[in-house]
């Protein structure tokens, strides 16, 4: 049985790719946490495993079509099946003391946002909830007097970095980028990239919306939206730095020249680790760093030219406008379509610009107050994004 002081922990996300490495660090932490309940997409078999494994109390499936085959696969277990958006968000009310948000896309917003609610601390993975709802998502931790502990590594390396400083003694926050498989590509080369070379990251192992996403520094460009408003910190203080090693995931520069900079193995156990023991630290068998083997960390300035994705993100985070909403939301419409071939990848961020000029131009644009308004906005954007998809009956 767990120990008395272990902490209770929720799930979201529990088999993707960040789902399995928190599944690693709490098998790894010796009875440190428990599981109150876990919840996945639409793989009824491998959610079934997963709280199996976790020995969860609570199991459930987004899709509710899989149902059946949860319920058969938990049988003569203890573990509760239930399956729907609703029984998703029951998950995330489940009682806990942190909530691991490691959903993919905006499908994480609303039952991240019911736990964040619910006064939970929040160990978040999912960037997309705080770049299509980013001000509510502020707005209600500080009225729930909880708090979000950033996984993305770029984020909770600068976290980490920034210690208790004063927001007003930062002059500078740059996150690091791998510059992905396209690091070197020419301009054609990545304009006619297939999806298995955008999936084949250097550095990293991911789920593959951020694969894609990664790709075309399309991901740094979400990752900036995301400090801003983890951070609260303007976006002419935010920058990015192209570091092919990943070693160096994040850097804070304060106001008297010093430079605090977050170092770890690109292994997201780490922040994952970080996040879950928070203010404490967990012994764990993530990999470590070995600077004399890697020699050397080389730094650049990213190429918007190969890379228009970012800069099609940093305009709509300077625009404002509920700008951020239109681009997440048209980027995961833009991925799906690249990784099913109906688009090339040049045409990912050619996509999401487009998405965020009609947003401007006739009105759908406007910063959402509430996670109601932004995931209305959302929805609209999707919906017209996928209408105006190449080969789509719509399409002009
Ligand atoms: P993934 O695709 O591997 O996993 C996504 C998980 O979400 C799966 O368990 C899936 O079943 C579940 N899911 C999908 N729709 C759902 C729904 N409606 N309700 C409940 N669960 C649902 O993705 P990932 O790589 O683990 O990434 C998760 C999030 O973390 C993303 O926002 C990503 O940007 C972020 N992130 C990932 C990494 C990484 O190394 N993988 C690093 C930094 C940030
Ligand atoms: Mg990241």
């Amino acid at each position: 049985s767990p120990d008395a002081d272990s902490r209770r922990v929720v799930l979201l996300g529990a088999t993707g790719s960040i789902g399995r490495s928190t599944v690693e660090i709490i098998n790894g932490a010796n009875g440190a946490f428990s599981v109150a309940a876990v919840a996945g997409g639409s793989d009824a078999k491998a959610l079934a495993a997963v709280a199996i494994e976790l020995g969860a109390e609570f199991a459930a499936l987004a899709d509710p079509s899989g149902y059946a085959d949860l319920k058969a696969a938990l049988s003569g277990t203890a573990i509760e099946a239930a399956a729907g958006p609703e029984a998703v968000i029951e998950a995330a009310l489940r009682p806990a003391d942190i909530v691991v948000g490691a959903i993919a896309g905006a499908a994480g917003v609303a039952p991240t946002f019911a736990a964040l609610a619910a006064g939970r601390i929040i160990a978040l993975a999912n960037k997309e909830c705080l770049v299509c709802a980013g001000p509510a998502f502020m707005r209600q931790a500080a009225a729930s007097g909880t708090r979000l502990l950033p996984v993305d590594s770029e984020h909770n390396a600068i976290f980490q970095a920034m210690g208790d400083a004063e927001l007003s003694s930062v002059e500078m926050i740059t996150l690091t980028a791998s510059g992905g498989p396209f690091r070197t590509w020419s301009v054609e080369a990545i304009a006619a990239a297939t999806p298995e070379q955008a999936l084949a990251h250097p550095n990293w192992s991911m789920g593959p919306k951020v694969t894609i996403d990664s790709a075309g520094l399309m991901n740094k460009g979400l990752e900036v939206i995301e400090a801003h408003y983890l951070f609260g910190i303007e976006t002419a203080r935010l920058d990015v730095l192209v570091h092919a090693q990943s070693v160096v995931h994040g850097l804070v520069a304060f106001s008297d020249g010093s430079v605090s900079a977050g170092l770890a193995a690109p292994d997201m156990k780490v922040p994952i680790a970080h996040c879950l023991s928070h203010p404490r630290r967990l012994v764990t068998k993530a990999r470590r760093l070995d600077l004399a083997a890697i020699g050397q960390l080389t730094f650049e300035r990213p190429d918007f030219n190969r890379f228009p994705a970012l800069r099609v993100a940093l305009d709509a985070l300077r625009a404002g406008r509920g700008l951020p909403t239109v681009l997440n939301a048209a980027n995961e419409i833009a991925v799906e379509a690249f990784l099913k071939r109906r688009i090339s990848f040049h045409e990912i961020a050619k996509i999401v610009e487009q998405a965020c000029e009609a947003a401007l131009s006739d009105g759908v644009a406007r910063e959402p107050e509430t996670i109601d308004e932004a995931l209305a906005i959302d929805f609209a954007v999707r919906e017209r994004t996928r209408a105006r998809l190449p080969g789509t009956a719509a399409a002009s």
